[in-house]
Parts: structure tokens; sequence; C-alpha cells
């Protein structure tokens, strides 16, 4: 583009154009700026009509980008809420009437760490023959990627991706060993973490069961 063209798109400023140019920069300035008071006055109305996660105490939070106001929470006494699908570290499943653990000890899990933080010793029978659940699961977080390959892959459905964050330490070496004793939770903890994807495992389950019953009486 030449001069001229230059000049004429506007693109140069002459003592012709500068009152426009000028005059379209004030109006930018203001439109930015009313969004910006539109949000501040809106977040004080949330407050004062005590929107939940504004108070201390409240239940997590959730933010729809659209929603008006409040974009920020009172952390630690209000959270934002985390996605259904969010990862941070694994836990180990066990059932909520029979106590019993999912985990078979298979090692499949520990196979598919990419960081190899997975440790699993199976237990073992008087007579030394292997029963399928784990002795001793060990998780090191300090090296754990957050992956969730070893959910992805377990069979038995019995590890699954935990959503707390809050895992700070000022200690690195075994504090951050998670032992299976801290790593278990029941299934029902994980239902309500996951609710998508436990109906999903549920629906698939007992229709396994059904195609196993059918078998069994054809
Ligand atoms: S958690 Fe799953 S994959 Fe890992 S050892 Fe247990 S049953 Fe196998
Ligand atoms: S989330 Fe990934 S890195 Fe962490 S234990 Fe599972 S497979 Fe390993």
């Amino acid at each position: 583009m030449n001069d001229d063209e230059a000049r004429r798109h506007g693109r140069v400023i002459t003592d012709d154009n500068v009152g426009p140019l000028l005059v379209g920069m004030a109006r930018g300035i203001a439109q930015g700026l009313s969004v910006t008071i539109r949000h501040f006055i809106s977040t004080f109305r949330d407050s004062w009509r005590g929107v939940p996660g504004t108070s201390a105490g409240a239940e997590p939070f959730t933010q729809h980008p659209r929603d008006e106001g409040l974009f920020t929470v009172s952390y630690p006494e209000a959270r934002l809420a985390v996605p259904e699908n969010f990862r941070y570290l694994p836990v180990l499943l066990f059932d909520d009437d029979t106590n019993k653990i999912r985990c078979t000890s298979c090692g499949i899990c520990a196979k598919v760490c990419p960081p190899q933080c997975i440790w699993i010793v199976r237990t073992s029978g008087p007579d030394g023959k292997p029963i399928p659940e784990p002795a001793a699961f060990t998780i090191d977080a300090s090296i754990c990627m957050s992956c969730g390959y070893c959910a992805e892959y377990c069979p038995f459905d019995a590890i699954k991706m935990d959503h707390r964050y809050e895992l700070a330490t000022t200690e690195r070496k075994q504090t951050l060993l998670h032992e299976k004793e801290s790593l278990l939770v029941p299934v029902s903890y994980y239902a309500k973490l996951h609710p998508t994807d436990f109906a999903a495992e549920e629906a698939e389950r007992l229709a396994k069961e059904q195609k196993d019953r059918e078998k069994a009486t054809a």
C-alpha cells in the first residue's frame, strides 16, 4: 500500500483525519470501560444477593463463561467447582457394601504408568499361592503426572482419578508416598465425583451380567 492509499484508508495520521481517529479511540475505550464497569457492579450485586460462592463455607461454585459478575471467589473459604473430568491423583475403590477392594493386583496400571510411580505387592495365601488383591499398593505422588493412564487401562475399574488437589506439603519423601490405606475410597465417592463415567460403567457391567445369565441358562 503506497502513501496515498494509506492516507485514504486512515492509516496515516494527518490534520484531516486526526479528529475522527481520536473520536474512534475514545469510543472504543468507553465501550471497553462500560463492560468492565458492568461486571464490576454486577459482582457486588451478586454479593449483596448472597450468590453461592461469595460467602464462606459455600458449596464449590460453578461459573459459566456467560455469567455476569463474580470473577473471583474468596478462596479458601469458597472454591470454584472443578469439571467432572478433572483429574489429579489416583485412588483405589472398594465396594461400599462388602468393603472388598476392586483391585486384583494384576499389575497393568504399574506397567502402563509412564513415570513408573506405582508399586504393587500381591497378597499370598498360607500355601504361597497368589490371592488376587494387593497386600501393598503405593503411588509416589511426587512423580505422578496425573495422566490418568492407570485409570484408563485398569480392566476392573479399580483405580480412578480423584478431584482433591490441595495436597501441598513441606516434606517430599515420605508424605508423598501414598500407601494403600490412604488411597482407598468407596465406590460411592467415585460415583459422586464422576457420575457420567460411573453410570456408563454400571450400564456396561449390568449388560455383561445379563449376557452371562442368558448364556448360563441357554
Ligand atoms: S488398579 Fe487395576 S490395573 Fe492396577 S493392579 Fe489393580 S486391578 Fe490391576
Ligand atoms: S496418573 Fe499417570 S503417572 Fe499417575 S499413577 Fe496413574 S499412570 Fe502413573
